[in-house]
């Protein structure tokens, strides 16, 4: 019997991978009262339509790993409950930066690359041309921070404005902290190799173009993946939120004979020569095989008696603090420009990273639904141990301020999530190698999936469980 360690999306996905896999219903234990993890939806206390999500509500159609949760969607019998957002949306095309109290929208096609957009002082085209101009001259490099690279490669602007923004976005981190393998990798490989980026993107064009459909394998696609390329999906989320997605998850293993427990906290974890024994609530299970889908600090914390150098690596991976503050105000027209949202670059120095327009994404009926994030990297510094008033009344200040919308909102909601996101910070990878091969080595009956190792996401979560159960079978 198989034990499974957390019961958000990662370990969610992990039980069921083992069930399809093996046909043998494993154990899942979860801490909490609830599945889901940091998936959470809420009903607005104003409007029973009006969805506040409290965690991720989007996901990506996207590549090996987005199509893979559209596979697991599929197979969970989600296809109708998709709202999908399509390429053509202002929510997909419109993404905006606020700059001195100002929005400016992001270019979204190539035209838009060639034009001068402001904040930006030339046009983004120029970023390349600086690129393809100054050949790298440096020392080798095995990693370096992504704002590091982008400077030396593309410019001050597109560090500062766009990538800093963007990282503030995606992991709520410090791009002048963050590996550059944690989104350009290929890019910074080209870079070392060929000594510009541009090069090295025309170079291994080049090279795809002479041994097409070489030792290519054709991608499989359900019905679903096919819909979202034909209908050009740009991003998604389910009827009812985000949520729905874990919910289903969990019903569907508990109708197939998976124990599923929650309240129910690892508070111990001993490997022996017959296997490992886990202590769950005082009382102790056995299993040969282990997947903890736990944050990096809880199973570091869990292994550090019996493998104190497993341990430092797992424990030096840190987490951020985040505040999600949603907001109901009546009047769906309080937006002058309709979009994804806004992130705010982090040399601008305010309390917030961003804020997501929710009714221009999905219908929430005749009202404007907001969600202002805050913290992350500056959490500590901007606000201390966290105070929900506090953290309202930045958030509404700077809705007043950057958005001009000044009536009082219907309902609102501050959620504040400790050590939610894990920060792949420069080395992280190496770190990630260093840990997978310390417990191949020393045959721990143990795989982690999760967060912390290979992508911060939804889908990097449920991809993450997925090649922990294979590499069980392996
Ligand atoms: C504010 C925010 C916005 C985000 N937005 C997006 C987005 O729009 N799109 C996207 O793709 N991703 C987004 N993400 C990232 C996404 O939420 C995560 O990738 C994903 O939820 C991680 O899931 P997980 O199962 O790995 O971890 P978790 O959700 O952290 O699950 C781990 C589980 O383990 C349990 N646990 C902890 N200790 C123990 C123990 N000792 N014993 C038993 N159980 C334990 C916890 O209670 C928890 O339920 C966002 C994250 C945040 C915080």
């Amino acid at each position: 019997m198989s034990i499974v360690l957390g019961g958000g999306i990662s370990g969610l996905s992990a039980a069921y991978y083992l069930l399809k896999q093996s046909n043998h219903a494993p154990k899942l234990f979860e801490a909490s009262s609830r599945f889901g993890g940091w998936i959470k939806t809420e009903v607005s206390p104003a409007d029973q339509k009006v969805r506040f999500e409290c965690g991720p509500r989007t996901l990506r159609p996207k590549g090996v790993k987005g199509l893979n949760t559209l596979e697991l969607c599929s197979e969970l019998g989600l296809n109708n409950d998709i709202v999908p957002i399509t390429s053509n949306h202002p929510a997909a095309k419109n993404r905006l930066l606020s700059v001195k109290n100002e929005l400016h929208v992001l270019p979204a096609s190539i035209t838009g690359m060639f034009r001068t957009v402001p904040p930006f002082t030339k046009p983004l085209i120029y970023g390349l041309v600086r690129d393809f101009s100054r050949s790298y001259a440096g020392q080798p490099l095995n990693d370096d921070t992504i704002y590091n690279f982008v400077e030396r490669r593309f410019g001050t602007e597109i560090a500062k404005y766009l990538v800093s923004s963007m990282i503030c976005g995606i992991c709520a981190g410090d791009a002048k902290e963050i590996s550059v393998k944690f989104l350009l990798k290929d890019l910074f490989e080209y870079e070392q190799e060929h000594k510009s980026v541009v090069m090295g993107i025309y170079k291994k064009t080049l090279e795809r173009m002479s041994n097409k459909n070489a030792g290519k394998k054709p991608t499989e696609h359900c019905n679903l993946s096919k819909r979202s390329m034909m209908e050009l999906w740009s991003i998604y989320s389910l009827n009812d939120g985000l949520e729905k997605l874990p919910k289903t998850l969990s019903h569907h293993l508990e109708s197939n004979g998976v124990q599923l427990s929650t309240n129910a906290k690892c508070e111990h974890i001993e490997f022996g020569s017959n296997g490992v024994n886990v202590t769950i609530n005082g009382k102790g299970y056995d299993t040969d095989n282990l997947v903890s889908s736990l944050p990096a600090f809880e199973i570091g914390k869990l292994v550090q008696k019996q493998h104190p150098e497993l341990a430092d690596d797992l424990l030096a991976i840190p987490y951020v603090d985040v505040a999600v503050v949603n907001f109901q105000f009546t009047g769906n027209n309080l937006l002058e420009k309709p979009g994804f949202g806004f992130l705010v670059p982090p040399a601008e120095d305010l309390p917030i990273l961003g804020v997501i327009y929710d009714s221009c994404c999905f219908d929430m009926g005749e009202n404007t639904v907001l969600t202002v994030m805050m913290g992350g990297k500056w959490f500590r510094e901007r606000f201390g141990n966290g105070d929900e008033q506090d953290l309202y009344e930045k958030a509404i200040e700077q809705i007043r301020k950057i958005l001009n919308i000044q009536q009082k909102p219907d309902a609102f909601k501050v959620n504040i999530l400790r050590q939610c996101i894990p920060q792949y910070l420069v080395g992280h990878f190496e770190r990630i190698e260093r840990i997978n091969n310390y417990i191949d080595q020393h045959k721990i009956p143990l795989k982690l999936c999760g967060s912390a190792y290979d992508g911060v996401g939804v889908n990097d979560a449920i991809y993450s469980a997925k090649v922990a159960v294979e590499s069980i079978a392996r």
